[in-house]
């Protein structure tokens, strides 16, 4: 049966993928939360944020974090939207560390693929991801690009027409160098498949 072969294969993609960084003294967990916390927007870089990304729970996460930042990893900061939360941002150990990752050459290969082939296959992924854990669903994760939370205004200015990103989900504008980050408030627009320049979104003009 193709479908069986097809899961089949994303096992062992995902088993060879973590087999690749072996021996770097990470754990599997820990090495995940490098690479969401090296690559999630400052909404998600939370405790909560990494206990969604990975399904686990709170506890578990923050064991995470916590050796993380023991091993220079990760620096913990008062969040400037939620004083009781703190926000974690990888340290240039951390970018060191993904930047020689082993898995680049795998992130290479896709990178080849055409870019009507990543949006087909990363769609796939995102709504096989999206549909474990039966009831209580998997959050697949995403970024501002094809959510349906990104608000585009478009205001007259002197220079021009200037562009602003608002997310309608958290209620705070969006900086455009953060528009590719991943977010796990992310929500995916229906028949995502939608590319950035020709995808259809709420825009407003004035
Ligand atoms: S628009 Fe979507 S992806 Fe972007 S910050 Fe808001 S919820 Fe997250």
């Amino acid at each position: 049966m193709l479908s069986l072969e097809i899961g089949e294969l994303l096992l062992q993609l995902g088993r060879g993928m973590l087999a690749e960084r072996e021996g770097d003294r990470l754990t599997s967990a820990q090495w995940f939360a490098i690479l969401f916390f090296s690559r999630a927007n400052v909404f998600s870089r939370t405790l909560s944020g990494l206990a969604a990304y990975q399904a686990t729970t709170r506890g578990t996460a923050s064991q995470t974090i916590k050796s993380l930042v023991q091993r220079g990893y990760l620096v913990r900061k008062k969040s400037p939207y939620d004083g009781r939360s703190s926000i974690l941002s990888p340290t240039e150990k951390a970018r060191m560390r993904m930047a020689a990752d082993p898995l680049a050459s795998v992130f290479n290969d896709i990178d080849a693929l055409s870019p009507h082939k990543q949006e087909l296959l990363r769609d796939i992924l995102r709504q096989l991801v999206g549909q474990l854990g039966g009831e209580a669903r998997r959050q697949a994760v995403g970024s501002c690009r094809d959510c349906i939370f990104l608000l585009i205004r478009r205001l007259k200015a002197q220079e021009g027409i200037q562009v602003n990103f608002f997310c309608k989900c958290i209620g705070m504008p969006v900086n455009e160098k953060d528009l590719e980050l991943l977010c796990t408030s992310f929500q995916a627009k229906t028949g995502a498949a939608s590319h950035w320049t020709g995808g259809k979104r709420d825009e407003e003009e004035s």
